[in-house]
């Protein structure tokens, strides 16, 4: 689906405030795993590339106002998502100060007025690109600077949204997924082929007019979720698995942007049949289910 969102990330009340944020945690830290490997796999397909270094934030701004009062108001790092990338100069914990002398306060910033810490990747991914960024950080009290490795990737974000709701969708620069979708997709494999779908379309500027139908762009989107994941070296097969999730979660709701979900699956297969060529760029014929 391609839509317009707006960030959130605050989960159903119930639990503690530490509880419902070690929910998120985890969420945010599930998806950005599996958005780094797909991003980097994609950087063939990308009009634009950035270098990002491979850490995680989390930060009270993206909690209800007022409820975690005790938190720090610096971001703070909750892991990595490509160990190697991340090289042990940072540890979980580390609180982020600046970023290229820029403060954070000021690169959480959203366009949209927000402040949050997902907005600190998208300004990165605007800075000039560098092989390694220079942090301010606050680890156990005390202030140091440490060097980032940075490594390429097709630029944006993927964002969380808390919903029971089988959603996933995309603008020109971000994707989104629920939590009510995650729960439901089970693998990290059937996970990576929503993302990558969410991705075809803001790699293709999807939601600006063009000659595809909205059918034909929903098609090649599915074709490209199974070939990026294959790249990013998940197991593409369980696309077929997630478009049954996703059908099971919007009965009816999609049939007049989509192809049939057995017509949409049976492409798939079809396109598995042949192995991806992950060195080549992304192609896709007019016409193909
Ligand atoms: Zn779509």
């Amino acid at each position: 689906m391609v839509f317009l969102f707006s960030f959130c990330l605050i989960m159903p009340g119930g639990s503690s405030g530490a509880d419902r944020r070690e929910q998120v945690e985890a969420y945010l830290l599930r998806v950005a795993r599996i958005d780094w490997r797909i991003r980097r796999a994609a950087l063939k397909d990308c009009p634009v590339s950035a270098m990002r270094p491979g850490f995680v934030l989390d930060a009270r701004s993206a909690y209800m106002a007022g409820k975690e009062a005790r938190l720090s108001d610096l971001p703070w790092v909750i892991g990595f998502t490509d160990m190697a990338a991340a090289d042990g100069a940072l540890l979980p914990g580390d609180e982020i100060r600046e970023i290229e002398r820029v403060p954070v306060s000021q690169l959480m910033q959203g366009a949209d007025g927000q402040i949050l810490p997902e907005h600190i990747l998208a300004h990165i991914d605007h800075m000039v690109p560098q092989a390694s960024y220079r942090l301010e950080v606050q680890r156990a009290g005390h202030a140091r600077s440490v060097d980032v490795p940075a490594r390429a990737l097709c630029p944006g974000l993927t964002i969380v949204k808390q919903g029971r709701r089988g959603d996933a969708f995309s603008d020109l620069h971000n994707v989104a997924i629920t939590t009510g979708l995650l729960d439901k997709l089970g693998s990290d494999d059937a996970v990576a082929f929503i993302i990558g779908h969410e991705l075809a379309h803001t790699i293709f500027a999807d939601s600006r007019k063009g000659p595809l139908s909205r059918r034909d762009k929903e098609s090649r989107a599915d074709l490209y979720g199974a070939h990026i994941a294959a790249c990013a070296g998940f197991d593409p097969g369980k696309a077929i698995e997630a478009l049954a999730v996703v059908r099971s979660m919007n009965v009816g709701g999609l049939s007049l942007t989509h192809r049939p979900y057995k017509v949409r699956q049976q492409a798939i297969a079809q396109y598995l049949s042949v192995r991806p060529d992950c060195q080549a760029a992304f192609t896709w014929e007019r016409g193909e289910k």
